[in-house]
Order: structure tokens, then C-alpha cells, then sequence
């Protein structure tokens, strides 16, 4: 565990950055790592002196396995709400399952066909030991942050997936993003997978206009705003040659016509 601000802790669990943040009620956690994650993220609340009790809110930045993994068993063992955004929910109560979204980076595709392997949702959910839980709140409460004492906010961030949030905390100025960006080689980069890159383009400029100190990920180090590298992705012209093309088989076909017509 690792203070990465005042009051805002890294604990890296299965697959994942998890993160403890101190509030006046007690503890908010944002996401749970991979199923099996609990043990490790309840003995950092134990080293910061504090009981499962005081975690007073769990808040899931998006909906993959690898930040709501152990949320079942940490909402079994804490005194935590369970909060995502609304179109999260029904994926963290194994209603539905993730489609892995339309891959952009090479990396992207190959995991996607990897993926693609273990397609049914029962055999998912063994494979990855996947407790769907009931999420409490959506994330758009505004009394969220209030129950647990936490002076912030919580964003909404779609781009990696479409209920993507962040949690920022006003004190420290600190961003926590999920999957919005990771951390690549010492720069904050897009994530490898991304349900709409517009979005993540714009919530990126969402969470840099609230001027965060330091940016914190689920994949990777925490980095300040100027360590940001995207990609501006432009729309791809229309190709006018196609339509031109398209414009003159139609005259001549016209043209044809007519002269059979004749
Ligand atoms: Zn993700």
C-alpha cells in the first residue's frame, strides 16, 4: 500500500489498482480487484487502523471483472454501499455479461480473439470464480459522498465503457479513473479497449478541467495531468470518389433506360 496523497492509498490487488481514500465517516474503496482480492484489501484497511466497519462506501469505477471481481465478498465483509454507475449494474449482478468491445490497438484485437474463446456466461463466470452482487445506489445519488463523509465528486466518465466513472476528492485534488487512461511507460495513454473513443477524448478533458493534482489508474502508477498522452482520432472523410462513381452508374443507367425506352 502506498499513500499516494493525503488520506488517498494505492492497494494494488488481483489485476488491479484498488484505492482507500479517508473521509469523515471513514473509508471510501474504489473498485475490488479480480475475485479473490479481498484478503489483501482489507488488510490494508487493517494497517491504516481501521475495522471492515468503517469501509463506508464501495464505489466501482466500471464494470470488469477485474474492479468488481471481489465486490461481493467486500460487501459481505464491510459496512460499505455498493455504487456504480446505473448502466453498470445489471453487469456486476451478472444480468448481463461484458461483450468485449470493438478493439482499436493490436493488442486490442488479439485479446479480443482471446476472449472470444469463452464465450457462454456460466462458463465465464467459473473461470473467472465471479460472484455477481447488488449494486445499492446508482452513482449519480447526489447523497453518496455525503452518507460516507467524503468532500467530492463523483464523474461520470464513459469512454472505456459506457458507465465509466471517477471519483475526484477535492481536498487533495486527486482523480480517481478506472480504466479511463492507464499508465504505459511512465505516460497516462488510452486504455486498450474502448466502447466509444470520442467519449473517453471528452472525459479525459472532463476529469484535466477539474485540474487534478495526480491522476490515479487501474492499471499502472499514478501520474499528474502532464503525463497525459492521447491520440486525437479525427472521423475518416467520406471518400467523394465512391459517391461520384455511384452518380454516373446512375446516369448512364438512366441513359439506358431511355434508350430502351425509345
Ligand atoms: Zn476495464
Amino acid at each position: 500500500m502506498l499513500e499516494i496523497a493525503e488520506g488517498v492509498y494505492r492497494v494494488p490487488a488481483r489485476a488491479a489498482n484498488t484505492y482507500l481514500v479517508e473521509a469523515d465517516n471513514g473509508l471510501v474503496l474504489v473498485d475490488t480487484g479480480m475475485p479473490g482480492s479481498e484478503k489483501r484489501i482489507l488488510k490494508a484497511v487493517a494497517s491504516l487502523g481501521r475495522t471492515p466497519h468503517d469501509v463506508k462506501l464501495i464505489l466501482l469505477t466500471h464494470r470488469h471483472w477485474d474492479h468488481i471481481g471481489s465486490a461481493a465478498a467486500l460487501k459481505k465483509e464491510t459496512s460499505g454501499m455498493l455504487v456504480s454507475h446505473g448502466f453498470e449494474k445489471p453487469y456486476v449482478a451478472g444480468t448481463l455479461v461484458v461483450i468485449t468491445p470493438r478493439a482499436w490497438s493490436l493488442y486490442g484485437r488479439i485479446a479480443r480473439r482471446v476472449f472470444a474463446v469463452a464465450s457462454s456466461t456460466a462458463k465465464l463466470f467459473r473461470l473467472v470464480k465471479y460472484h455477481p452482487v447488488l449494486v445499492d445506489e446508482a452513482s449519480d445519488e447526489e447523497s453518496i459522498l455525503d452518507n460516507a463523509g467524503l468532500d467530492g465528486s463523483i464523474v461520470w466518465t464513459p469512454g472505456h465503457t459506457k458507465g465509466s466513472v471517477s471519483l475526484f476528492v477535492n481536498k487533495s485534488r486527486v482523480a480517481i479513473i478506472g480504466d479511463l487512461l492507464r499508465t504505459k511507460r511512465g505516460k497516462l495513454r488510452e486504455p486498450l479497449f474502448m466502447e466509444n473513443t470520442t467519449q473517453t477524448m471528452s472525459s479525459v478533458q472532463r476529469i484535466l478541467d477539474l485540474h487534478p493534482v495526480i491522476l490515479c489508474p487501474g492499471h499502472g502508477k499514478p501520474l499528474p495531468p502532464s503525463k497525459v498522452r492521447i491520440k486525437e482520432r479525427k472521423a475518416k472523410p467520406v471518400k467523394m470518389e465512391t459517391k461520384k462513381e455511384e452518380d454516373v452508374d446512375l446516369e448512364s443507367l438512366a441513359k439506358d433506360l431511355s434508350a430502351e425506352a425509345s
